[in-house]
């Protein structure tokens, strides 16, 4: 990725990608380890910082690359240590990023599309329809700006990010090769140091690119299900007519299988009352997941206006999920956090409600920039 001055942001660039880059400008391969320290563990964006680069190739560095992340338009802190930031990517959008810090874990969801092609009808990324995808600096970026929120180098021990999901804004397997490029960097010593177990990627079911996805990478695995039969997901999540459960559930197990020991899918279920939180659902879910190594993440439905769907009471989920325990299956609720900062969703979806309401916000803003720019014009 070159700007208009054609300068590459090494933010972006996994550790072989710096290495050839390197090699463009015609330097030594090593130096990759050395600026991706400086970048990923210690924050810097400037070469001057780096003190172990002689003058000549900072300088050099200085004509041929940048390191930038995406703008931080707010930062949030919520009292239960739930951050979240909102920040502007280079189509002018803004996507969010959330933390969430929960029983000794530190879980980053981060975005990967400004709005969704995908269209699912109780999402609200997904009403605003497809603005853009996020090049790899952009996702990568959010991390690197979540790490720095907290001053600390990304030890092996006492780090505050301890874990990835691709969970925020977009469909991570219709921006494939920058989410894959981002995660890799995410798991590299160089880079987060996270491990593939604990980076997730969450998908709505595009099953060829979870395929595609077995073969470069063995993270961990999310399929959005939210229905148990194909007439009801083809409603839910419109991508269940081009690939059925059968296709998507066939892949993921492919994906899950290719893993080896001990790993399985997640499978997340959002709970919308009277739609698909009833006891035949839970039987249905119960058959359709016999085979599947599995573990269940039902996510009570984050109500935004005019979504026209209700989250079911606390009766009905504890029911849900008493039906599928009973079966043997393992089964978490994610719990709403970081309410006083809008930043409580499905635990990780970024709050709806806050979208909604940020939009109008963002377009009060926006209006003010052009009047302002307008004028000075
Ligand atoms: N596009 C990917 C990842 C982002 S969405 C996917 O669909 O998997 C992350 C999760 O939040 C998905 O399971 C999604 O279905 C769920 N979600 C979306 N809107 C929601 C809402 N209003 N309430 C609860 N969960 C929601
Ligand atoms: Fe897109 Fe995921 Fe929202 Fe569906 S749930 S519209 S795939 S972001």
């Amino acid at each position: 990725m070159t700007n208009a001055a054609g300068k590459v942001n090494l933010l972006g660039l996994t550790k072989a990608q710096l290495e050839n880059f390197f090699e463009s400008i015609g330097e030594k391969r090593f130096r990759a380890g050395q600026v991706m320290k400086w970048i990923h563990h210690f924050g810097v964006d400037n070469f001057e910082a780096m003190t172990n680069v002689g003058k000549a190739l900072r300088e050099k560095l200085n004509q041929h690359a940048y390191i930038a992340g995406p703008e931080i338009v707010t930062q949030s802190i919520s009292e239960d240590g739930t951050r979240k930031w909102v920040v502007r990517v280079a189509s002018g959008s803004c996507v969010e990023t959330v933390y969430i810090p929960q029983n000794g874990r530190g879980t980053l969801c981060v975005s990967s599309q400004a709005g969704c092609a995908l269209d699912c009808s109780f999402c609200s990324t997904g009403k605003q329809g497809f603005d853009s995808d996020l090049t790899a600096a952009e996702i990568i970026g959010q991390v690197w700006i979540a790490n720095k929120s907290f001053g600390t180098v990304p030890a092996k021990t006492d780090r505050a990010i301890t874990n990835v999901v691709m969970m925020g804004m977009g469909e991570p397997l219709l921006n494939f090769d920058n989410v894959v490029s981002s995660m890799n960097i995410m798991m590299e010593d160089l880079g987060y140091g996270i491990s593939k177990r604990k980076v997730t990627l969450s998908t709505s079911g595009v099953a060829p690119m979870v395929d595609k996805l077995g073969e470069v990478t063995d993270v961990a695995l999310a399929l959005s299900l939210h229905a148990p039969n194909d007439e009801l997901r083809n409603k839910l999540v419109p991508l269940n007519k081009k690939y059925p459960l059968s296709v998507i559930l066939d892949a993921c197990t492919r994906y899950i299988a290719k893993l080896g020991d001990k790993r399985y899918l997640t499978v997340e279920y959002t709970l919308l009352k009277g739609i698909n939180d009833q006891p035949e659902h839970a039987e249905q879910m119960i058959a359709l997941l016999q085979d599947v190594p599995c573990k269940i993440n039902l996510i009570p439905f984050n109500p935004f206006p005019h979504s026209g769907y209700e989250r079911p009471s606390n009766n009905a989920i504890r029911r849900f999920q008493d039906m599928l325990h009973e079966a043997g299956f393992n089964v978490t609720v994610r719990m709403t956090r970081g309410d006083d900062i809008d930043a409580a969703c499905g635990q990780l979806v970024g709050n709806v409600n806050d979208r909604t309401r940020r939009s109008e916000r963002y377009i009060a803003v926006r209006q003010l920039e052009d009047e302002k720019r307008e004028l000075s014009s």
